[in-house]
Parts: C-alpha cells; sequence; structure tokens
C-alpha cells in the first residue's frame, strides 16, 4: 500500500470480506440475542479462516478486516476483534502449552476468549488497577473484581491483569490466563447501550500457577499495552467501518425519499451534509491505514499516529453516523434499523481503548517529547 491507496488485491480482499459479511455473517448475526455471545456467528468466523487470519495479520490487515466486516455486519467484525483482543496476549506471550491448548479452539470459534483489564477503580487509569495476586504456595490466589469486560460472564477464558507487586504501579502487574471454570470465578452480565456482550468478574481467592502466567510475573502491563498498541489503529477502522455503512444507506435513502416535490438530494441543505459524512469518513480512512501501515513497518512515531487515527475515526463515525440519523427522520430510530443499531455501537469506541481525552494526552505528549529531543 502507498500511503493513500490499496493495492488491486488488497481492494479485492475487502471486496470479498464484505460480500461474505453480508451473505454468510449476516443472517447469523440476526438470529443472535442482543448481549449474549453468539457461538454460530463465531464459528462461522472460524470457518472462513477470519480468526486465524487475527493470529498472522499485521495492523494493516487487521483494519483491512475490521472495515470490512463492519461496513455488512458490526456484530460480526466485533466478534471477531473481541476474539483478537482476548486471545492476542496468548499468540504474543504464551508458552507453548497455552498456545496449543487454546489458540486452534480460539480460531476455530471454538473457545471465546476476552481481555479483562479494567476494574471499578481503574479505568482509564489502567496502571492504578488492584485485583490483588497474593503468594500462595507455588503459586498465587486472585481476589478483587473487574469491570466492563467485552464477552463476560460467557467468555472460556480471560486474560487478567492482577496485581503481584503492591505499589509499584505499572511495574507490578502480572498477565494470567484464567481458563473461566476455575474456583472462585464468577460473573455477572451488564445491560449496556452497546449491543455486544459486556460483564463484571468477581475473583475469590482464584488459584493461579505459574503455568497460568502470560509473559513474565511483573511485566504484564506490557502485555496489555503491546495488545491495545496493535488493536488501537483498527478500532478506527471498525468507526470507518460503521461510519462508511451510515453514508451508504443516506446516499440510498437521500436518491429516493420524496419530500417538496422532489426528492432529499435535491435540496442542498441535505446533499452538502451528505459531502461532509463523505470527506469526513476519507478523512479518517486515509488516517488509519497511515497507522496502520506505520506499525507494520515499525516506524518511530506509532504511538501519535495510532492515537491519532482512533480519535480521529471513533469522533468522525459518531458525527456521520448522527447526521445518518438526522437525514433518515423517524424510520432510523426503529428497533431493528441498521441506522439504530449503528447509534448504539457507535458510541463506546470514544470510551474504549482509551478514550478521546487520553488519545489526545498522548498526541500532546509525543509533541513535546519531539520538541525537547530537537532542543537538545
Ligand atoms: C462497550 C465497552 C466495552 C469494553 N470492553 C472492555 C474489555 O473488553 N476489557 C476491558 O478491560 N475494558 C473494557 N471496557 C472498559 C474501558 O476500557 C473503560 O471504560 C475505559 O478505559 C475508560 O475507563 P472508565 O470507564 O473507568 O472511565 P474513567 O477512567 O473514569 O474516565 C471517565 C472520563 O474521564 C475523562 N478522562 C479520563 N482520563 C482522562 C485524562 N487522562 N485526560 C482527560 N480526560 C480524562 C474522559 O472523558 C473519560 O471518558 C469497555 C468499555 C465499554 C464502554
Amino acid at each position: 500500500m502507498s500511503a493513500f491507496s490499496l493495492r488491486p488485491e488488497q481492494s479485492a480482499w475487502c471486496a470479498e470480506l464484505r460480500d461474505l459479511a453480508a451473505r454468510r455473517l449476516r443472517p447469523l448475526a440476526d438470529r443472535g440475542a442482543p448481549g449474549r455471545v453468539n457461538r454460530p456467528l463465531l464459528a462461522e468466523l472460524g470457518r472462513l479462516g477470519l480468526l486465524a487470519r487475527l493470529f498472522s495479520a499485521g495492523a494493516l490487515d487487521l483494519c483491512l478486516m475490521r472495515e470490512s466486516l463492519a461496513q455488512a455486519c458490526a456484530e460480526a467484525e466485533t466478534a471477531l476483534a473481541l476474539q483478537g483482543l482476548g486471545a492476542h496476549p496468548v499468540h504474543a506471550h504464551g508458552t507453548p502449552d497455552q498456545r496449543a491448548r487454546w489458540l486452534p479452539r480460539v480460531a476455530d470459534g471454538g473457545a471465546v476468549a476476552a481481555f479483562a483489564l479494567s476494574e471499578p477503580g481503574a479505568g482509564s487509569d489502567a496502571a492504578a488497577l488492584a485485583l490483588a495476586a497474593e503468594p500462595d504456595g507455588d503459586g498465587w490466589r486472585l481476589t478483587g473484581a473487574k469491570c466492563w469486560i467485552s464477552n463476560a460472564p460467557e467468555a472460556d477464558f480471560y486474560t487478567v491483569f492482577a496485581r503481584t507487586t503492591p505499589g509499584a504501579g505499572a511495574r507490578g502487574v502480572t498477565a494470567f490466563l484464567v481458563p473461566a471454570d476455575r474456583p472462585g470465578l464468577t460473573g455477572d452480565a451488564l445491560e449496556m447501550i452497546s449491543p455486544h456482550p459486556i460483564g463484571a468478574l468477581g475473583f475469590d481467592a482464584v488459584p493461579v500457577t505459574a503455568a497460568d502466567v502470560l509473559g513474565e510475573p511483573d511485566r504484564g502491563f506490557a502485555v496489555a499495552m503491546g495488545t491495545l498498541n496493535l488493536f488501537r489503529p483498527s478500532v478506527g477502522a471498525f468507526a470507518v467501518g460503521m461510519a462508511q455503512a451510515a453514508l451508504d444507506a443516506t446516499v440510498a435513502h437521500t436518491r429516493r425519499r420524496e419530500a417538496f416535490h422532489g426528492r432529499l438530494m435535491d435540496l442542498q441543505a441535505v446533499s452538502h451534509q451528505v459531502a461532509e459524512m463523505a470527506l469526513r469518513t476519507e478523512a479518517a480512512r486515509l488516517m488509519v491505514y497511515a497507522a496502520a501501515a506505520a506499525h507494520d513497518a515499525g516506524a518511530a512515531d506509532v504511538p501519535r499516529r495510532a492515537a491519532m487515527a482512533k480519535l480521529l475515526a471513533t469522533e468522525t463515525a459518531q458525527y456521520v453516523v448522527d447526521t445518518a440519523v438526522q437525514l433518515h427522520g423517524a424510520r432510523a430510530l426503529r428497533r431493528g434499523h441498521l441506522l439504530e443499531h449503528l447509534y448504539r455501537e457507535v458510541r463506546a469506541p470514544r470510551i474504549y481503548e482509551g478514550a478521546s481525552e487520553v488519545q489526545r494526552g498522548i498526541i500532546a505528549k509525543e509533541l513535546y517529547a519531539t520538541a525537547d529531543k530537537e532542543e537538545q
């Protein structure tokens, strides 16, 4: 890919993904229960080879997958992304035993993964997490709570970040692979505006051993941040896919809808809004692709680019989906309408994996660090 356009084979792959999402995934998503893990949908994502692709894809491929699926089936996109988020730490840091036990089942959709970092007292400030890992014989006992965990409480295993060294901030956190059937682990589903499954987890002296550690003790924060760095531009890609779906629906609707002796598209106040939606969506897409390409090239400025891409794309998608709702009128708000679904789906990405304000903080920090370096 150049900085500005996809190669023909990449564009063809995106078209194929959109077609698969519309034909094979959309019907399964429609049969799923809101707020519940959709196992038939995951199994189909597995059969199509898309979950396995999570483990070979670079950041750009991940973005193309997420954008393309989101355009035709946001539920499938989210199911895929959550498998990636929960299982990437196992792929990147797991022992041969952990990888052999879990990754083939994640790839065929048989095992559901989840990434458990946030806590009631530690969200944006993740380094303040307090879930205690207290030494017990050869291992530890986990005691505390996690909340807002996608796929909880139905996941089959959780990547859990716990405090092994009190008072050490980011340097005292360990990542554990915790199977859902460990004694003392409980969970409750939370009802959210966001349509995908989310829950809270309780840990009552849950036993873990050295065989459950992902990476090294006290080095778990780097496991979490490495995963989020890979996924951050792709949250932007998800947002771009939703914006494109909203834009396509709006073009189709305003071409047909009759009002005031003409079509809505004939009103310049309408067509200029559609143009603005397209303009902002394309700008966000280019920034997402540029950030992903920089990640894959190992560029030095990835944190700044990834933060900019996630921030611009998620804020843009909110604007585009909201404008699409406005231009559709009442029908967009009817339960089951594409835009009713997107309106609920588009809000959360401005909060998770680093809220918009946190992304601005990263961008500013990088700018001043560069200025400091140039002055020396
Ligand atoms: C749909 C959904 C799915 C989620 N899935 C997961 C998951 O799978 N795993 C997981 O671990 N977590 C998950 N989360 C949790 C998510 O990561 C947290 O909500 C996020 O980190 C923000 O934390 P918080 O909600 O506690 O908000 P807080 O940290 O309390 O922040 C509240 C607000 O304060 C402002 N703010 C915070 N920090 C700053 C700052 N530095 N500068 C300026 N303003 C600031 C922002 O406006 C922010 O939105 C999910 C959340 C949602 C909504």
